[in-house]
């Protein structure tokens, strides 16, 4: 695939998974697999957008197709980012140990992979299919925007399962005080998001009439 061992040791790859719903991408998502990228010695952040997450079966999101263009805009600019379409090409909802063996196998079989998400989806990681299996096969790294409570974060993650806490890596990132759903109400009420998310995006929003009807 894309990813070449160029400058990696021993042709081992540190992988870096970027889950979200990215409705839309913005520069807290960059921020955030920028510094992940930087402190955990990532080799390259694919970017994941989820299909139809199993949990949300029944929310307003935008079109797949929508929320990968928006992704691959956003991150043409960085070498050390991609977006893989694996999820939303799957029929029916996806779980992320099936991302996680996609990207775990075949090449790249013995790179260490970090799935990199908010820190309160990482909260309802035990009523995640294959749970067990998925925090042997990566390291999470749980991200929390301003104001998260991140002793909140602590006590509940290792009271359900002490061993987490060495699989599980908090990432604060003052950057995130933006997000996907601030940005939506914002395009809803006609204000301006410039600054918010890359320029390419801002002009899908656009030019593709996106979040105009709230929901
Ligand atoms: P979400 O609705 O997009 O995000 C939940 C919260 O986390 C939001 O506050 C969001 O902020 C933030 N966030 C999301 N992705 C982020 C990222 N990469 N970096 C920093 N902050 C991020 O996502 P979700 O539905 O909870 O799912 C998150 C990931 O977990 C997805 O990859 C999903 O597939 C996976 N997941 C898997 C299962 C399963 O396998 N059973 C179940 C649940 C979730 P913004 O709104 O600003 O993005």
């Amino acid at each position: 695939m894309f990813l070449s061992r160029s400058n990696s040791v021993n042709g081992k790859l540190n992988l870096g998974l970027m889950g979200g719903t990215f409705d839309p991408i913005h520069m807290g998502h960059l921020v955030t697999a920028e510094e992940a990228r930087q402190q955990f010695d990532l080799d390259y952040v694919v970017f994941v957008p989820s299909g139809i997450p199993p949990h949300k079966e029944k929310e307003k999101i935008s079109l797949p197709e929508h929320r990968f263009l928006m992704t691959s805009l956003a991150v043409m600019s960085n070498p050390h980012f991609f977006v893989s379409p694996f999820e939303i090409d799957c029929e029916g909802p996806t779980y992320t140990i099936d991302t996680v063996r996609h990207f775990s196998c075949g090449e790249r079989e013995g790179s260490e992979v970090f799935f990199i998400t908010g820190a309160d989806a990482i909260l309802e990681i035990f009523t995640w299919k294959d749970y067990e299996d998925l925090l042997r096969l990566c390291t999470f790294i749980a991200v929390s925007r301003p104001g998260y409570s991140l002793d909140r974060f602590r006590e509940t993650l290792g009271s359900d399962c002490p061993e987490m806490k060495h699989k599980v890596h908090l990432l604060e990132i003052p950057a995130l005080a933006v997000s996907s759903t601030f940005i939506r109400e914002r395009v809803t009420l006609g204000k301006t998001i410039k600054y918010l998310t890359p320029e390419p995006v801002e002009q899908y929003i656009k030019k593709h009439g996106l979040y105009l009807s709230g929901g």
